[in-house]
């Protein structure tokens, strides 16, 4: 794709433009404190006036940078590893643990966190760190945008992103300036993408579970299903990770504190909502209950994982057996669109399968609280703002032939409703 990487008055206008990238760096933090105390406190109400604060004493623990600055280098660790000369130098490994060494990471991951376990490590104890983690994870995202964001002034012109150099120094270091700046072969934007943050989000998860073991002698159906449902999630993005290089986030946005902050610190805190919230409060399923919700996210991750390697698929070879028979509109960039299969039922219907998934997470929590329905309408409002910026990038590439596929497959996400 060619396009101008000069100064670009129009993208200011994305997430708020100056005021936008001025607030949530302020706001989006703060928001994921107060979440986690909102969460641990007996009440848990999102609505309560004045807000639950905490003693400044819980939002510091010298643990807490050690664990942080530790769990980086060890994921950098794993990361480098050369798991690809380990695959091929390793037939029966290669067959058990095939495409990618994100899922490595995870592997060898959990197989430290058994080891731990057996050590008597109490991992149950992060769920007295989350505050100090979360404060130090802030911190990083600061420090690393700040470092990406000088940086990026010493990157060659073709290595900016189209949307982050408009020349104002606040917009520029919330969207990012470099588009996928490295130190050495290391590229920093791939690794934080899917390993750090989303690894650290199924460990929470399990930390979380290990001290219901503590409180109360065994986890609970509703811990084991969002413990579940949050590691499938977790393990297939990272056995599709090469995946990830098609996304927006990838291809168009610049690594700058939106993406930094998202992947570091917004997704291991917010989206272990669940989890911690059931720490305090317990909550009892039925078989039925049960079920259901196994249904709801099945049915999610279903439409989520055919869908993406529908297009996926699509995307490497066009040619293949699974796709070549799909309904398909040429447009001016040489590229085709799916208009049958999963992407003629709605324009984005691996959102959809999310979002049911998203749903699915929040249900074993029970009704009788906002917050762990926090995920499933931040979810929602993102995968709309962001249908609606691939929309947009859509439309200014693909033209005339994305109005046309507009109009045969006229719903965005949910099937006669949006
Ligand atoms: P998508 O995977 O939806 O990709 C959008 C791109 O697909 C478009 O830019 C276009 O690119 C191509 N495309 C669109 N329509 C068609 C069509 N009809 N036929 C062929 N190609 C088409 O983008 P995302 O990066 O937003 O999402 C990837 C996954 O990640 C999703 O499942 C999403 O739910 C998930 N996600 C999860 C998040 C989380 O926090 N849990 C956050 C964000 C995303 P081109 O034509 O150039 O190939």
């Amino acid at each position: 794709m060619k396009f101008n990487k000069q100064k670009s008055p129009q993208a200011e206008k994305e997430f708020g433009g100056t005021l936008g990238a001025t607030c949530i760096p302020v706001f989006l933090p703060l928001t994921v404190l107060y979440l986690l105390c909102v969460c641990r406190s007996p009440v848990a109400s999102v609505l309560q006036w004045p807000p639950v604060l905490p003693p400044t004493a819980q939002l510091w623990d010298p643990l807490a940078p050690v664990l942080i600055l530790g769990w980086m280098a060890l994921q950098s660790f794993f990361y480098l590893l050369p798991m690809g000369k380990v695959r091929r130098l390793c037939f029966y490994l290669s067959l058990f643990l095939s495409p990618s060494t994100g899922f490595h990471a995870l592997c060898i991951t959990a197989v430290l966190l058994t080891l731990s376990l057996w050590l008597g490590m109490p991992l149950g104890y992060l769920f007295e760190l989350l505050l100090p983690l979360a404060v130090c994870a802030i911190g990083v995202s600061f420090l690393l945008s700040l470092y990406l964001y000088i940086s990026s002034f010493w990157a060659p012109h073709h290595a900016l992103a189209q949307g982050g150099n408009t020349g104002n120094p606040l917009y520029d270091f919330f969207m990012g300036r470099e588009l996928n700046p490295r130190i050495g072969s290391f590229d920093l934007k791939y690794f934080c993408e899917l390993r750090p943050g989303l690894i650290g989000w199924v460990v929470i998860n399990f930390g979380m579970l290990m001290k219901e073991v503590e409180l109360r002698d065994s986890a609970s159906l509703a811990m084991i299903l969002v413990n579940g449902f949050q590691l499938l999630y977790v393990a297939d993005a990272l056995w599709n990770e090469e995946a990830v290089l098609t996304t927006m986030d990838i291809v168009h946005d610049g690594f700058g504190f939106m993406l930094v902050f998202g992947d570091l610190a917004w997704v291991p805190f917010t989206y272990s909502l669940q989890a911690a919230f059931l720490v305090v409060h317990p909550q009892s399923l039925s078989p039925l209950g049960a079920t259901a919700i196994v249904t709801l996210n099945g049915a999610g991750y279903y439409i989520f994982r055919k869908s993406n390697s529908q297009k996926n698929q699509f995307r490497r070879d066009p040619t293949h057996p699974s796709v070549s028979k799909l309904e398909t509109i040429a447009t001016a960039t040489g590229k085709r669109l799916l208009v049958s299969g999963w992407w003629g039922l709605v324009r984005h219907p691996n959102y959809l399968g999310d979002l049911l998934m998203a749903l699915a997470w929040s249900l074993p929590c029970g009704f009788n609280h906002l917050l762990p329905y926090f995920y499933v309408v931040y979810f929602t409002v993102l995968l709309i703002h962001r249908e609606a910026r691939d929309e947009r990038h859509c439309r200014a590439k693909y033209g005339l032939a994305w109005d046309s596929y507009c109009r045969r497959v006229p719903y965005r996400i949910f099937p006669y409703i949006y």
